[in-house]
């Protein structure tokens, strides 16, 4: 058998809404862009969300907006993809990593507050593999210290805790739809937030600091445009766009799928010796963008290794990001620095989990992943 990492959920609707994209004039960002902005925020119950080309882009941006600068510190995680970490480089502060917790591997709120010096000036939690991190405790500690929070939910759009969604309890919330994002236009992302003057800024933000969009000069009587910030070229286009309006429609239905299969993986390894995964925290709804199993780091690689032999696709997210090269000769950071994180980073498996996975195969890699551990 062979069982991919990840497969999109790309169909006759998405190209036909591509095609309709390309035969019109406007290919950047316009009409469509601004369809997917307000169904996004429909879907996450913000007041705006602006299309950009990636997460990463909406992470940048929203630190700017909020004025993180040079100088300042970010508190976030070290277990995460390497973006939240140059989200915040980027934009001249400093990434300050706080360990994470045993069982879901998000950030861990009780070590936030001996991580803020006067230089702290934003928290930038992840909801890593879509599990919500506690963001009632983490609103607590940002207003304690008037400090912002910036959500990197590249994992969830879906996710809820305590009754709070993604970026209720937020200054802003981050997406990513990447290629093998739940939702994807290949590249792509997007910001939702609250702060009406701050999404205008990062829409101009977004489009090289200029006073209009193309669709604006466009469609409307010719005006000379000024350019008073200076920008990005992050915008999001009415192609990407495209793309994704219909497979938001069928978010819900996509996640319920999702689950099923995170549960019968669930079930399956929970009676395994040798073999551990994530928890859903209480009082949650998981977005259930990735599942991975931990396994004992002694194995990790030659259970990777039998995985693919037998034909599934693997993948590893992540290695705890603070002792990847860059980070060690920047920072200074060795190994001991934040063990849990570096213990989840060497037994963590990602294996495939995604709508398009049948049942038969969904037993194959539970019985695969069984008999390599075993
Ligand atoms: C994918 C991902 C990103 C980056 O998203 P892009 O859209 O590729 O910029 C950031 N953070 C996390 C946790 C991710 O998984």
């Amino acid at each position: 058998m062979k069982i991919e990492f990840f497969r999109h959920n790309i169909g006759d609707i998405e190209k036909s809404k591509v095609c309709q994209t390309l035969d019109s004039i406007f290919l950047t960002t316009g009409d469509v862009v601004y369809e997917f902005e307000r169904q996004l925020s429909d879907f996450v119950g913000s007041d705006y969300a602006i299309g950009l080309m990636s997460c990463t882009a909406a992470l940048h941006l929203s630190l700017l907006a909020y004025g993180i600068a040079p100088g300042d510190e970010v508190i976030t995680t070290p277990m995460t993809f390497v973006a939240t970490a140059t989200a915040i480089m980027h934009t001249g502060a400093k990434p300050v990593f706080v360990d994470v917790e045993p069982e879901t591997g998000n950030i861990n709120a009780d070590l936030i507050e001996a991580a803020v010096t006067d230089k702290t000036k934003a928290i930038l939690p992840v909801h890593l593999y879509g599990n919500m991190c506690d963001m009632r405790r983490i609103r607590e500690i940002a207003d304690k210290y008037s400090l912002i929070v910036i959500e990197d939910s590249a994992h969830t759009i879906e996710a809820n805790r305590d009754g709070y969604g993604i970026g209720e309890l937020s200054d802003a919330a981050c997406f990513s739809f990447y290629a093998t994002k739940s939702i994807t236009s290949g590249e792509g992302g997007a910001v939702s937030l609250n702060n009406k003057e701050k999404a205008e800024l990062i829409k101009q933000l977004s489009l090289h600091g200029i006073t209009k969009g193309a669709a604006d000069r466009y469609t409307k009587k010719y005006k000379h445009w000024d350019m008073d910030l200076l920008g990005w070229k992050y915008n999001m286009s009415n192609i990407q766009a495209s793309l994704l309006l219909n497979q938001l429609n069928n978010a819900d239905k996509y996640w319920q799928r999702r689950d099923e299969i995170s549960k019968r993986y669930e079930d399956a390894f929970s009676k395994l010796n040798g073999i551990n995964y994530p928890k859903v925290p209480d009082q949650s709804k998981s977005g259930r963008h990735l599942f991975t199993v931990w396994v004992d780091p002694m194995n990790r690689d030659e259970t990777l290794w039998s995985l693919q032999e037998k034909g599934i696709g693997v993948a590893v997210n992540y290695r705890a990001i603070h002792l990847l090269s860059y980070f060690r000769e920047n920072f200074g950071f060795r190994k001991g620095a934040f063990p849990i994180a570096e213990n989840i980073g060497e037994s963590t498996i990602s294996i495939p989990l995604y709508p398009a996975l049948t049942d038969i195969e969904v037993d194959y890699i539970i019985n695969s992943v069984i008999e390599a551990v075993s």
